[in-house]
């Protein structure tokens, strides 16, 4: 099997909150689609290591933000690569109740949508979520992010619980390169210095070596002693 084929597939790029009684969180799902139009429900499909996956299933409802490719590594970084169990993701952003209870993330976020669960697909490591639309606005102007902007553009990485992980692919050895890149020890970020990192002005054509000292990960938040030289 080629899994290469795999990664031709498209996704977006969102935001999934859901809770109950006080009890939120949230987190990055490139899995999600529109499954039906009339009526409208959406499928999600949500790691069961995942603090959110315990909460959609207690609850019984999940709300979706659209993101924006306006918003900066470190919003995405935020929802992508903490854990709701160790802190409040949802403290740092600006949020509001939908009509199911589960707060809207509003930052950089294009539309929402809240659902109500309908049914519910084991998957292994995976639960698929259906869920019947509820309410759902418009909350700004911008082109929705993709996962290939992500990627490419933004130069960003799966988290290991994320369905499209390829654990296989992450350890294959990459080109060697003119200037090193180094990655994150703690989450998987490159730092490109053809690219750079100019949302923390860091100007693309900078070596890493270059870099200020007070330059943290764009994701995760690590130090700039936790990145070690790509192999
Ligand atoms: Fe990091």
């Amino acid at each position: 099997m080629n899994r290469a084929a795999l990664h031709e597939i498209s996704y977006g790029l969102y935001i999934v909150t859901s809770g109950s009684d006080g009890k939120f969180n949230g987190q990055i799902a490139n899995s999600l689609i529109q499954a039906t139009s009339k009526p409208a429900t959406l499928a999600v499909c949500i790691n069961k290591e995942n603090y959110t996956h315990e909460l959609i299933s207690k609850s019984r409802k999940f709300t979706v933000s659209v993101v924006s490719e306006a918003a900066p590594m470190t919003f995405i970084g935020l929802f992508g690569f903490k854990s709701g169990r160790t802190m409040d993701k949802l403290k740092e952003v600006k949020t509001r109740p939908g009509v199911t209870g589960v707060p809207i993330v509003l930052d950089y976020c294009l539309s929402f949508i809240e659902a109500e669960l309908e049914g519910e697909l084991d998957c292994g490591t995976h639960t698929l979520f259906l869920g019947k639309v509820v309410e759902a606005d418009v909350l700004g102007e911008g082109t929705p992010m993709t996962y290939a902007y992500y990627r490419n553009v933004k130069g960003g990485k799966s988290p290991k619980t994320a369905p499209t992980f390829d654990a296989d692919a992450a350890a294959a050895k990459p080109k060697p390169a003119q200037a090193a890149r180094y990655v994150c020890s703690v989450c998987g970020y490159v730092y490109d210095p053809e690219k750079g990192d100019p949302d923390n002005g860091v100007a693309a054509g900078t070596r890493f070596e270059d870099v200020p000292d007070s330059w943290t990960c764009p994701i995760c938040g690590a130090d700039k002693s936790q990145f070690v030289v790509e192999k």
